[in-house]
């Protein structure tokens, strides 16, 4: 690497009781006709326009101790007037969003994704960076115990202190906005898998946090991911100076996984090498409790380590075409994000059967959780599967009250089709191929080699090609009908025909008749939270956002309460419901439905 070209940042929590961070970003051969600077308008992997330049509080330009003009230019870009020589850009970020996606800075630690913080040098975007980072102010904080958990590797030649605090290297723009960080006093444990480093750091309060326990449970789910996609590479013999393959050695020293522990948090955003997600305490074990205990929390929070970390490979690799190289300032558009989220969510959880860390019980559960979802609205009959991922942007991640009856999930029945798709494979070729065939294929055509000469990625029809070049089966007809087509994925059917000793029935969830529409409290009202299209509410003129008053002249005060009045009927009933809308008492008369066979049941035989 040649320094003088490197675009240099210095990043510093200066003001941690004001959630603000400074930058100092010099960047050594400006533009000649006056460069412009710019933020992400989005973050990879979170597919919806987040702006986050209204961030940006104060920014300042020097060029030869001589003050700069700079100009807002668009929602995410300024332009410094021309200059000759290095040009020194000082701004302030706001940084109070707690979630995997931003920044958030206070007394008790500093997180922060590269895409909040660090201004784009337009035109220079495959120019080297060189990061500073600094501790916030000793006043402000307990600042001398403060440390740095990153993916980031430091600067050549450079030692970083046992802080962390000092400089970092990043080969381009995009590969300094993939490394999110975190600064504080977290819990953090290291592990080798197959001799690839990895290390867990959880932010937040946690009263005796088994971290030993997590920390072998989620060593178990990256080893089998790892012999998924490399069978060959993955040996016992391997150390931390001789790792087997792992895809995050290419960017980084070690994976991180960056938690952030809250009461009821939740979430995951994938990067190349490090992944930031969002808990809740209860998900997570604590010392002295027994194995089996809060298991279904704990499963959902290896569910989510497991997609992320399965990101490494898929969709931060292997990528759709739209995102080789990421246009970071408008939405990408793709028809493919089935396979990159729906893929990823059919192998999250296997991944915690295959490692040993469920039982296939448990598994059977959560795969029928998901069918029962999926099957829940009908805006899946709408909507096809090519088309929620192309509409991502606008349509899955702006939901509204309407969203069940419009909208179908890439991410749930993108993991039916997966699943589709593998009983398909494994069926026409009597079980010598699998999904596993496809993952692999894409892995060694698109992946692997994706930081090695120019980046390709997978084609929007590409698929079926792709399939039946890794396992000879011709899912052509498979796709049209259930992924550009809005077909239910004849799951029962495939699982007869592929034959796994397990059958799919369908039962309904409860036995007092319904008005088909979601309830919710706010306020100490029961509000209808959506209403299920041509369902008993629908049909009776009701609507999301009504308050339910009473029921026959008996007052509904909660879910529960309401429950227990519909108890005493019959489904065909008719019954009065009051009701306010815009603060008007309405009535009307609604005909009980019975409840639907809306629960899926995996049974083995
Ligand atoms: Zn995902």
């Amino acid at each position: 690497m040649n320094d003088s070209n490197a675009i240099r940042y210095r990043l510093t929590p200066f003001d941690p009781a004001g959630h603000r961070l400074q930058v100092q970003m010099t960047i050594p051969a400006p533009v000649r006709q006056g460069q412009i600077l710019r933020l992400p308008a989005w973050i990879p992997g979170s597919y919806l326009l987040r702006d986050f330049a209204r961030h940006v509080l104060t920014i300042d330009a020097r060029c030869k101790r001589r003050k700069i003009d700079v100009q807002k230019i668009d929602s995410h870009s300024w332009r410094c007037a021309p200059c000759t020589g290095a040009l020194t850009v000082i701004y302030t970020v706001y940084a109070w969003d707690l979630s995997v996606r931003g920044a958030h800075v206070d007394q008790s630690h500093a997180f922060f994704n590269g895409t909040s913080v660090f201004l784009q040098a337009q035109g220079q975007e495959i120019a080297p960076c060189l990061l500073t980072l600094e501790p916030p102010p000793a006043s402000a904080v307990k600042a001398q115990s403060w440390k740095v958990y990153t993916s980031l590797p430091p600067a050549p030649r450079h030692k970083l202190p046992a802080s962390g605090f000092g400089r970092y290297f990043a080969p381009d723009y995009d590969a300094l906005i993939d490394h999110p960080v975190e600064m504080g006093t977290p819990i953090s444990a290291r592990f080798t898998v197959n001799g690839a480093a990895h290390e867990l750091v959880f932010t937040g309060q946690i009263p005796n946090l088994d971290l030993s326990r997590i920390v072998q449970d989620v060593a178990r789910i990256c080893a089998a991911q790892m012999a998924l996609f490399e069978p060959d590479a993955c040996t016992e013999s391997a150390t931390e100076s001789a790792p087997g393959f792992a895809p995050f050695l290419d960017s980084a020293r070690r994976y991180v996984f960056l938690v952030m522990v809250t009461e009821d948090g939740y979430g995951g955003l994938e990067h190349r090498a490090s992944t930031a997600l969002m808990t809740s305490r209860r998900s997570l074990p604590t010392l002295g409790q027994a194995k089996s205990a809060a298991l279904a929390d704990y499963q959902t929070f290896l569910g989510l380590v497991s997609h992320e970390y399965f990101h490494t490979w898929h969709v931060k690799r292997i990528k759709p075409a739209a995102f080789a190289p990421y246009n970071l300032q408008r939405e990408n558009h793709t028809r493919l994000l089935w396979v990159f989220e729906g893929f990823t969510s059919y192998y999250d959880d296997l991944m915690l059967l295959r490692s040993g860390r469920i039982t296939l019980d448990d598994y059977l559960k959560l795969l029928a959780k998901t069918i029962s979802q999926v099957h829940a609205g009908c805006g899946r009959l709408k909507q096809s599967l090519a088309d929620s991922s192309f509409d991502a942007w606008t349509r899955f991640y702006k939901q509204d009250e309407n969203a069940a009856n419009a909208i179908v999930s890439y991410y749930a029945k993108g993991a039916l089709v997966a699943l589709g798709l593998d009983l398909l494979i494994r069926q026409q070729t009597q079980n010598r191929r699998s999904l596993d065939d496809v993952m692999r294929l894409m892995w060694q055509r698109f992946g692997k080699n994706f930081y090695r000469g120019r980046p390709q990625g997978i084609a929007e029809e590409a698929m079926p090609a792709l399939i039946l070049a890794a396992t000879g089966v011709d899912a052509a007809d498979f796709i049209a009908r259930y992924v550009d087509g809005c077909e239910d994925v004849p799951l029962a059917d495939l699982l007869a025909a592929a034959n796994p000793g397990i059958k799919l029935r369908w039962q309904a969830a409860q036995s007092a008749p319904v008005l088909d529409a979601r309830v919710r409290m706010q306020n100490n009202q029961t509000l209808l939270a959506a209403v299920q299209e041509g369902g008993a509410a629908h049909r009776a003129g009701l609507s999301a956002g009504d308050a339910l008053v009473a029921l026959d002249g008996l007052r509904i005060s909660d879910e529960d309460s309401l429950k227990r009045l519909l108890a005493a009927y019959q489904a065909g009933d008719a019954v009065t419901l009051h009701v306010l809308r815009r603060d008007e008492l309405r009535t009307f008369t609604l005909t009980l439905s019975a409840p639907a066979l809306s629960a899926c049941v995996l049974e083995r035989d």
